[in-house]
């Protein structure tokens, strides 16, 4: 498996392997799902490929199936544990060059809902949550999980 020791996904995903970490929520065979350390969007999760690996296209095509299959049993989980107005997908990796899910639940609540949900990027550190929320959420999350 690919792996770079200078890439800070690649230091997560070693950490969160095997749940030693309170965010951890599941580990599927490609990806690890895991909560967001902030929570200015409810239920705000990533999915982190296992590997290194720069870009979708770069996978066999067994693989893209496979992670987009596990990235929508996430997305289902969330939207079953927050019900949401619309979940919101972004995959970049343009400062980690690592493939990795950004999953927002989005709410019509929310002043800007019809926008992208980097619009407040510079207040998601004013929504950090502690290990205890995170247990919460993880278990809201695992509980709506369907394996
Ligand atoms: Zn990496």
């Amino acid at each position: 498996m690919r792996e770079n020791q200078d890439c800070s996904i690649c230091r997560r995903v070693s950490i969160w392997r095997g749940g030693r970490n309170p965010y951890f929520i599941h580990e599927f065979e490609h990806s690890i799902f895991i909560v967001g350390d902030h929570q200015f969007h409810r239920g705000y999760s990533l999915l982190l490929l296992k590997e290194h690996v720069r870009e979708l296209h770069e996978l066999e095509p067994s693989v893209q199936v496979a992670l987009f299959q596990e990235l929508m049993r996430a997305g289902r989980a969330l939207v079953d544990a927050f019900n949401p107005w619309k979940m919101n997908y972004s995959c970049y990796g343009n400062l980690d060059p690592h493939i990795h899910w950004h999953l927002f639940p989005r709410y019509d609540t929310e002043p800007d809902h019809l926008n992208h949900p980097w619009l407040h990027a510079s207040e998601f550190k004013e929504h950090l949550i502690d290990s205890e929320a995170a247990r919460y959420l993880v278990e809201r999350i695992k509980s709506n999980l369907v394996i």
